[in-house]
């Protein structure tokens, strides 16, 4: 029988606007792993309906695949949750993907998770319990250890987060993935953020509310190798700075502070050399690193200012985060709908 699992009490507790959950899963050529990632995610969908009574929908945001992957969603059945399937007009990137799905995900709460088999319907089962059990809004995972990776790279998310952080009200917590559950609300408030410039670990983080933390440990690449190089990752960073802190130019005034006051000093000691010696210091290299120093840091400040600019404008024209090319729907009734 549904739901014979969970005491009524529990059932009882599950908001009034809770429907169902919405699965979004982004997908950039992942065609050879797809079909057993369905299988997976089915059976995920079918034990949350024996224990919760709760329905589910798959929804395969295509982003822009060169392979098979829509033609294989296309055909992925329906049989123990609903499947839509949404490919957009072109790679957009993974945020705007997770966008595009959170759009059209119909059932209230909603999981993301990758297309590549690195995270388990396991552990999301996991996250469901969090949220139906514990009452929690937001169910993000975080990766227990980085010891498979470079040591440069730790010291650099390291120092990302540090700086991202840095003097936030509502910190982004460190080694978070995109793996995660967001309660109706919490789903409903991050589709109100207007901003264009989407980094989703943050923005989860920003809207607040009961928010609970899983650590994991990722599976291995079903498939192929990551799309995220470290020209992609550092491309991420900087967006992700720049949206959600203003610390890079904090960091500038600090370092002009600190330039002033060591000119002041050093100013300070050739007049005082000058009017106890009577010699006048030899000003050459002094002038041409003084010079450099200074121009060096004023370069860096301009490049900041920029990446702030940039983003400015592209709020400003406030283009949509993604264009749908094609959608279908499939419910376990057999009801289909494409467009
Ligand atoms: N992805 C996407 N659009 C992109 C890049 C990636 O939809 O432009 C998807 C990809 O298919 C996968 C997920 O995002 O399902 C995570 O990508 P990947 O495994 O390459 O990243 P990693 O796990 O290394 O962070
Ligand atoms: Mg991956």
């Amino acid at each position: 029988m549904p739901g014979s699992e969970v005491p009524a009490s529990i059932r009882e507790r599950l908001p009034v606007t809770t429907r169902g959950l919405s699965i979004v899963v982004p997908l950039l050529n992942e065609a050879p792993g797809l079909a057993a990632l369905h299988d997976r995610i089915s059976t995920f969908a079918l034990k949350l309906k024996q224990r919760y009574g709760l329905p589910c929908e798959a929804i395969y945001v295509d982003d822009g695949s060169t392979d098979a992957t829509l033609t294989v969603a296309r055909d992925l059945p329906a049989d123990s949750l609903d499947v839509q399937t949404v490919s957009l007009s072109r790679n957009f990137g993974k945020e705007a993907a997770l966008m595009a799905g959170l759009d059209h995900a119909r059932l209230g709460a909603v999981l993301f998770m990758d297309g590549d088999g690195q995270h388990s319907p396991d552990l999301a089962e996991q996250l469901v319990r969090h949220w139906i059990e514990g009452g929690y809004d937001v169910v993000y995972t975080a990766k227990a250890h980085r010891q498979n990776e470079s040591v440069l790279r730790r010291f650099a998310v390291h120092n990302f987060y540090s700086l991202v952080n840095w003097g936030a009200r509502q910190k982004i917590p460190e080694d978070a993935g995109d793996f995660r559950l967001l309660s109706p609300r919490a789903a409903q408030a991050l589709r109100m953020m207007p901003e264009r410039n989407r980094f989703f670990k943050g923005l989860t983080s920003w809207i607040g509310f009961r928010q609970m933390r899983v650590d994991y440990e990722p599976e291995p690449r079903a498939f192929g190798t990551t799309t995220f190089n470290t020209r992609r990752l550092l491309g991420l960073s900087i967006e992700g700075l720049t949206s959600f802190s203003v610390a890079p130019l904090r960091v500038a005034s600090l370092l002009g502070v600190l330039i002033a006051f060591f000119a002041l000093l050093f100013g300070l000691s050739i007049m005082w050399e000058t009017l106890t010696t009577g010699k006048s210091v030899p000003g050459y290299p002094s002038l041409v690193v003084g010079m450099m120093t200074l121009g060096g840091v004023q370069l860096i400040v301009i490049g900041v200012l920029g990446e702030y600019i940039g983003k400015i404008l592209s709020e400003l024209k406030a283009r949509p985060i993604y264009f749908v090319a094609e959608q279908s729907l499939r419910t376990t009734s057999g009801h289909v709908e494409a467009a």
